[in-house]
């Protein structure tokens, strides 16, 4: 929803741009848009000399994109045991999520790119997103997962949507493609949160992951394929998805692969680091803290190689899994510093300019350029030089989404 009633000038920013620093910059918002961005030696331009919005003197502070995440599930809620989340019934799974979303933008995500949801509740939540009802994040949405037959699917009632066979994939990416999916999520090896799913384990064959491209590439939507095993990685890119999420035991080929048909890596550390943290003592179920044992440093070890070799890699932070609340989406930016593996500054392009790219949203959000949507955060320091200050939302002052303010703590000059 764009606000017309106003034009905003932002003065005496740093601008993180979704790739570099520009220091001393102005922004101007004109409906919902990002109109211009100025350095130092530029003066205000001729058509905004008769401006007469609202100025922010930011004196000083960071100015980013709106952060984009580009792998949650709205409608699970962190619990400790994912069970557990089947036992809430689902349209008060609704409103929940409709009230986490709520959080998630308060958070400074702007996007996010739900990668699957129960009995398409991330459907209806975006639709109240777009009615105005709620305030929320941008929503792109996948509805079910689509997975073969295979054991623990039954511990995500409603998550999973179960086919074999490459015309029940087809049916499935349509039945998911007509209720509304921006994009289709499928599983292309087992999973670590359910009992008995084998995470190496090779699910769909490649005929299968291609019937459901064939029918995303028909309305221009991207697939997402859940891969941990080498095989299931390479399935997925022999059938032409476009993002890799997990990617845990990727091998030289695998990653080889992600470079060459220029795929879009998300790790998605945070869910690790959570369910590690609290561990069984949190309530975590056993067999998922015993499938971690070697995976978390295994996906460690993956992202750091993936990195060196130039793969894209892209923000998800997983949000909604044990201990993984929605609004703590930006621990995944954080944790890739934490673990040595890139820079703030790379890590922040993760979760701003790559993440456009991963969720087909480039040119539109994810960076602050001229002609994007004005979808921006201003924090207080530099998340550049301190990558921690992105994980309190304290540290952010004002939040615009479309050019809308939706949180607003700075001196208005
Ligand atoms: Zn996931």
């Amino acid at each position: 929803m764009k606000d017309t009633t106003k034009n905003i000038i932002f003065e005496n920013v740093k601008l993180f741009d979704g790739e570099k620093i520009i220091e001393n910059a102005t922004i101007v918002i004109k409906d919902g848009l990002i109109a211009d961005v100025l350095d130092k030696d530029e003066a205000i331009q001729d058509d905004q000399a008769e401006f007469t919005g609202q100025v922010y003197n930011l004196k000083g502070r960071t100015l980013l994109p709106g952060f984009i995440d580009a792998h949650t599930h709205l409608d699970l809620h962190g619990m400790a045991d994912t069970y557990d989340e089947n036992l809430v019934e689902d349209k008060l799974r609704a409103i929940r999520a409709a009230k986490e979303m709520e959080t998630t933008l308060q958070a400074g995500f702007t996007t996010i790119r739900n990668l699957g949801s129960v009995n398409g509740i991330d459907i209806s939540v975006k639709a109240a997103v777009e009615q105005g009802i709620i305030n929320g994040p941008r929503i792109l949405t996948s509805g079910k997962i689509l997975c073969i037959t295979a054991p623990g699917s039954e511990y995500f009632n409603g998550l999973y949507e179960e086919v074999n066979g490459y015309d029940a994939f087809k049916e499935a990416a349509r039945e998911q493609l007509k209720l509304g999916a921006d994009v289709l999520k499928i599983m292309a090896t087992g999973a670590i949160m359910n009992p008995g799913g084998v995470a190496g384990a090779v699910q769909p064959d490649v005929d299968e992951i291609k019937a459901v491209v064939e029918e995303g590439d028909k309305l221009n939507k991207k697939v997402a394929s859940h891969a941990h095993g080498a095989e299931g990685i390479k399935n997925s890119i022999k059938a032409g998805v476009h993002t890799i999420e997990h990617g845990t035991f990727a091998d030289e080929e695998a990653l080889e692969m992600m470079l060459q048909h220029n795929i879009y890596y998300v790790p998605t550390l945070a869910p690790d680091y959570f369910m590690t943290e609290y561990g069984k003592e949190g309530g975590v179920a056993p067999f998922m803290v015993e499938k971690l044992k070697h995976k978390k440093e295994a996906r460690i070890k993956t992202l750091r190689k993936a990195v060196e070799m130039g793969i894209k890699v892209a923000s998800g932070s997983d949000a909604g899994t044990p201990y993984n609340f929605q609004g703590n989406n930006a621990r995944e930016m954080a944790l890739m510093v934490e673990y040595g593996i890139m820079s703030s500054q790379e890590a922040l392009k993760t979760g701003t300019k790559i993440a456009a790219k991963a969720c087909g949203l480039e040119g539109e959000v994810g960076q602050i350029k001229q002609g994007m949507e004005a979808d921006l955060i201003v924090i207080d320091g530099n998340p550049v030089e301190e990558i921690n200050l992105i994980t309190d939302t304290k540290n952010i002052q004002l939040i615009m989404k479309s050019g809308k303010i939706v949180k607003d703590v700075l001196s208005r000059s």
